[in-house]
């Protein structure tokens, strides 16, 4: 079925509650109203990030009780990821302290991660940076 225009545009500029409760119909239609996909989030590097980003507890600026942890070894990830699926999880996140990619060997063991947690049939894996907000809230550095 392909989606008109029109259809789009009364869809986006209806109230809404009206828009919440369609979609909660079309929801239960196609889903289990009461299913939960569960996740593991993992973090893989917490703190001692170079960045200085005001209100992040992972700075390595910033004072906080963060006990800081260099990236993990893929087995032990690996490990967790596996741990994660025997316990129903469907999903296995991993969050790093860091600003940005590099293209440097922590990001090969990263990758390494994704690569081995995937093929051991651990469901989707995901990889994230701490990123939680939006620029207007670092006045002192730019969002990487
Ligand atoms: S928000 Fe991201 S880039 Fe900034 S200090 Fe925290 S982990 Fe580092």
């Amino acid at each position: 079925m392909s989606a008109t225009l029109d259809c789009i545009s009364q869809i986006y500029y209806q109230p809404l509650p009206d828009l919440l409760f369609n979609a909660q119909q079309t929801h239960r239609k196609h889903h289990d109203p009461r299913a939960v996909q569960l996740c593991t989030l993992s973090n893989i590097k917490t703190g001692l990030c170079p960045e200085d980003c005001a209100y992040c507890s992972q700075s390595v600026h910033n004072k906080t009780g963060v006990v800081p942890q260099k990236l993990m070894s893929v087995e032990a990830v690996v490990a967790e990821a596996q741990t994660a699926k025997a316990n129903g999880s469907t999903r296995f996140c991993m969050g790093a302290a860091w600003r940005e990619v590099k293209d440097d060997p922590q990001f090969e063991r990263v990758l390494e991660m994704v690569r081995q947690s995937s093929c051991s049939g651990d469901g989707s894996v995901l990889y994230s940076r701490y990123v939680t907000a939006a620029s207007s809230f670092t006045p002192q550095s730019s969002l990487g």
